[in-house]
């Protein structure tokens, strides 16, 4: 049987849990896929190696998700907009690009905070790029802090609230986000301690898109009674998405989901 070739492109990618959770569900669904990692250093590459290995399809994590998007002849709508591609189809004999980051991220918020609400992005991002973008076109209001000015000026420009550590004087959030790597190989929080005092003052809870640790952001929240989700369901829902992409959207998305939650917790 010939068997359809996904990776996943990264530097690093060896830590990634994609591999196990679409191998988990291709074997549930009982389609003829196989799943594996590249680490691939220059972005620049992509398109080429897409070819080399004769991929079906991929997914591209930190730092190409831009590269990715230039790579694509075809975008979906929503990618083209937002810039950022994480996911590629080969189809019609063009590589077709979809980013499903950004409703995975909001399925994970909706969990916490179904109706809409002000939320604050520790962050300013290739990720928080799109996430912002979905969230405000569903109902939540976004504001943006940054530890340095650069990146803000894409949000300001979007007509996002931003502020960096100096500037910050924001309040009466619902939730608080950290999309930055803090805390992932270190002990760092994403943002001084009085700062984020102010920040959680009405928050109800915090998510952080590191996922499979507890991060000294989820502790700092706990002593505060908070709720707290850490990445691996905006990583599993991302993952659904890309799958039905990948499998022409053929399969029920509730299969694919218990398949790659088994998959996580391997
Ligand atoms: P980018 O490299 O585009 O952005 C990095 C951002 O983080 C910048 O705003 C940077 O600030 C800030 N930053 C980095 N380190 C620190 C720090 N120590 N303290 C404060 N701010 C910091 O990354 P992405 O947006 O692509 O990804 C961000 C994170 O989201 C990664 O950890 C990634 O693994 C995770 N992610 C998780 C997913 C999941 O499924 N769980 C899906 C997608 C992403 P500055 O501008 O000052 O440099």
């Amino acid at each position: 049987m010939n068997r359809e070739l996904f990776v996943i492109f990264g530097d690093p990618v060896s830590h990634s849990k994609s591999p196990v959770m679409h191998n988990m569900a291709f074997k549930r669904v009982g389609y003829p896929g196989c799943y594996g990692r590249y680490r691939l250093e220059d972005g620049s590459k992509l398109r080429d190696m897409f070819f080399k290995l004769e991929l079906r399809g991929c997914n591209i994590t930190v730092p190409h998700k831009e590269y990715a998007y230039k790579a694509c002849d075809k975008l979906d709508s929503f990618a083209k907009r937002v810039g950022a591609v994480n996911t590629i189809i080969y189809k019609e004999n063009q590589l077709q690009g979809y980013n499903t980051d950004a409703p995975g991220f909001l399925k994970v918020l909706k969990t916490m905070l179904p109706n809409g609400g002000k939320i604050l992005f520790i962050v300013a991002g290739g990720t928080a790029q799109s996430t912002s973008v979905i969230l405000r076109e569903s109902g939540y209001e976004v504001e943006i802090l940054n530890r340095s000015e650069g990146r803000l000026k894409q949000f300001i420009e979007n007509g996002f609230e931003c502020y960096t550590y100096d500037s910050f004087n924001g309040d009466g959030y619902d939730i608080v986000v950290n999309m930055t790597s803090a805390g992932l190989k270190d002990n760092s929080l994403p943002a001084p301690k009085e700062i984020l005092n102010r920040a959680l003052s009405k928050a109800i809870g915090v998510i952080d898109v590191v996922y499979g640790s507890n991060t000294p952001f989820l502790e700092f929240a706990k002593t505060k009674g908070l709720k707290t989700k850490d990445g691996s369901d905006m990583l599993l829902y991302q993952g659904v998405l890309a799958f039905n992409y990948f499998t022409n959207e053929k399969y029920d998305l509730k299969d694919i989901e218990y398949a790659m939650r088994y998959g996580l917790s391997l």
